[in-house]
């Protein structure tokens, strides 16, 4: 059976790379459940982090019961029917629109709430526009002239925080542009609430990331700010190379040209959505993306990875292997614990990995398994 098995070792070592971020500075770190959501490692990060933040009302409810910390909550547009749970469970909330904060603002400080809204800096920086919340005609965040026209300004005690999410697996580099931006636009609203978040997006676990400028960058921000409390809110950057997918090679057919298929029993379409989506080519263990070769051996055995579906588009990559593949062999795509276990689906009726865990001992625990009824129970 295909597995994703996250590594707490590695999981460990992130959330000591953040800690030390929130220890040097006194900035809080939130999960960004909606990148990594697996709950049987929540107690470990809590130990790390000061608490999660949500897209949803479910994934605000999973944060709220197994995750000790904070629990916060963007959405572009709350539903009615939800927000009354959604108030119930969350303590900070931040909203896309005045007219957002105009429904129910008055209803989350009722509840105790703290009220935040997100804006938009208008500073584009993202390399694709799929993640570039900051686009022309972007329907995330308020942009100034809108919080303007909507009478808001000044600010006047009618928002407890501000909220800004520009970055899509970035350095350090894009977040001063983008901060640059906010303070050229918002300044003038920081002194009349009590915090800001800096949003999503920093890679800040990438080994190349530069966690010193970081610390000096959040240091120099509150010396200026001391009344704010600044919020960061990294999902990627928590479980980044925390975990793999275990697959199987269930067929090799023959080589046509210089390239054999091989069919596994993981599907991009189910289990690596953003294989297709973003889209980009995962790493392969002992394998080396083909065209990405420089250090591949000189013998090569080129494979084009797919999946078991009926879609022709379901292929994951085409790699270089110094061995041939054989059936009942095992491949492992490397940094699959984000955006994978949260996204996948069962698309032609394709089982789900199991999920496993690491644990620091080296020992492997099965935390879940998938069968029929986890197919079935969706669809009517
Ligand atoms: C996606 C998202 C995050 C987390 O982004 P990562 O790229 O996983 O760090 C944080 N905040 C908001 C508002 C987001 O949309």
């Amino acid at each position: 059976m295909p597995r994703y098995v996250i590594d707490e070792g590695a999981l460990t070592r992130n959330l000591e790379i953040l800690k030390r971020v929130s220890d040097a500075t006194g900035v809080k770190i939130l999960l960004a459940q909606k990148a990594f959501s697996c709950a049987a490692v929540y107690p470990l990060c809590a130990r790390y982090l000061a608490g999660t933040t949500a897209s949803s009302l479910f994934e605000a409810i999973h944060g709220k019961r197994h995750f000790p910390g904070e629990v916060h909550i963007f959405n572009p547009a709350f539903a009615p029917e939800e927000i009354a749970e959604i108030l119930k469970t969350v303590d900070h909330i931040v909203f896309n629109s005045p007219r957002q904060v105009g429904l129910y603002g008055a209803a989350a400080r009722a509840a105790g709430v703290s009220i935040g809204l997100r804006v938009n800096p208008e500073v584009s920086v993202a390399t694709t526009p799929a993640y570039d919340p900051c686009r022309p005609g972007s329907r995330l965040g308020t942009t100034r002239p809108a919080l303007d026209a909507a009478g808001m300004t000044p600010l006047r005690g009618a928002l407890d925080g501000l909220h800004f999410h520009c970055l899509c697996e970035q350095g350090l580099d894009e977040l001063k542009t983008v901060l640059a931006g906010f303070e050229a636009r918002f300044g003038d609203c920081l002194p009349d609430v009590e915090w800001v978040n800096f949003g999503g997006g920093h890679h800040i676990t990438r080994a190349d990331y530069d966690v010193a400028g970081l610390i000096a960058l959040l240091a120099d921000f509150r010396a200026r700010y001391p009344h704010l409390t600044v919020y960061l809110e990294p999902g990627e950057a928590v479980a980044l190379n925390a975990g793999t997918l275990e697959a199987r090679v269930l067929e090799v057919q023959p080589q046509v040209g210089d390239v054999s298929n091989a069919i596994l029993d993981v599907s991009a379409a189910c289990h690596m959505p953003d294989v297709l989506e973003m889209p980009y080519t995962p790493r392969v263990t002992g394998a080396w993306i083909a065209g990405e070769a420089a250090s591949s051996p000189g013998s090569r055995l080129r494979y084009r990875l797919g999946g078991p579906t009926c879609l022709a588009g379901d292929e994951i990559g085409t790699y270089d292997f110094d061995h041939p593949l054989r059936a009942g062999d095992t491949v492992v795509f490397e940094d699959m614990a984000i955006y994978s276990m949260v996204k996948n689906n069962t698309f032609n009726g394709v089982n789900l990995p199991d999920i496993a865990l690491r644990r620091l001992s080296g020992e492997v625990v099965t935390l879940r398994t998938f069968g029929y009824r986890d197919f079935a129970d969706r669809l009517g």
